[in-house]
């Protein structure tokens, strides 16, 4: 399957799907993303969480950022992201619903350094993921049914085989989505609503500690 074939109508398109965007998100187009390596099999959804500022939930900084829109004056937060070009596929807002700024088919920049499966380069063959939130917060029971949802519908698009959370592909270098990620929680519905067994998901959930020395928060995702 390359974009070509996606989109020029050759393959037929699974239900709600038109190429590689999904009809029912709300389409937010990002300028940020490029073709993925030729040959690339897209079988990894790799999980993150983001929200600008980090904790201040509902409004449109994170999609103005990804957009390359953001006010970078607008909070001092922002300075330490100023100028990023970053972008994920997918947003899942507090409340359930899904975003969708670059299409499956090309390669968003959410990963950076990355390695999983004994591969590197994640961004070049995963679909990736954010979830509004914010690393050690918890997730709300909409967005784990929106991500049950969205990965049932992503695996009808794409051969997925692999879920990891950002802070495993990058382990000391990212947190995301962060120790009040369920994991198990996530396992249970995957298991229970799309037969994904344990060997989709990490081995170990949070590998590091979450102690008192913890670095500190990084609200952007890259
Ligand atoms: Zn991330």
């Amino acid at each position: 399957m390359t974009p070509a074939d996606g989109l020029s109508g050759h393959t037929a398109d699974p239900p709600g799907w038109q190429g590689g965007w999904l009809r029912e998100a709300r389409h937010c187009p990002s300028p940020n993303f490029g073709p993925r390596p030729a040959g690339a099999v897209i079988d990894l959804v790799v999980l993150h969480s983001i929200s600008l500022p980090p904790g201040r939930y509902g409004g449109p900084e994170v999609e103005q950022f990804f957009g390359n829109r953001l006010d970078w004056d607008a909070h001092p937060y922002f300075d330490q992201i100023r100028g990023m070009e970053v972008s994920s596929h997918f947003f899942i807002r507090r409340d359930g619903e899904l975003v969708q700024f670059v299409d499956t088919f090309e390669r968003a920049w959410h990963a950076g350094r990355s390695c999983w499966r004994g591969r590197e380069n994640c961004n070049d063959d995963s679909i990736g993921i954010e979830l509004e939130g914010l690393e050690g917060d918890s997730f709300e029971a909409p967005q784990y049914q929106r991500l049950i949802r969205l990965m049932r519908q992503l695996a009808q698009r794409h051969p997925l085989r692999h879920v990891a959370g950002h802070e495993h592909i990058a382990p000391g270098r990212k947190l995301d989505p962060g120790t009040g990620f369920d994991w198990a929680h996530l396992q249970q519905l995957a298991a229970a609503d799309l037969g994904w067994d344990r060997g989709y998901f990490p081995e170990v959930t949070h590998p590091r500690a979450n102690g008192p020395d913890h670095p500190p928060q990084d609200g952007a995702s890259a």
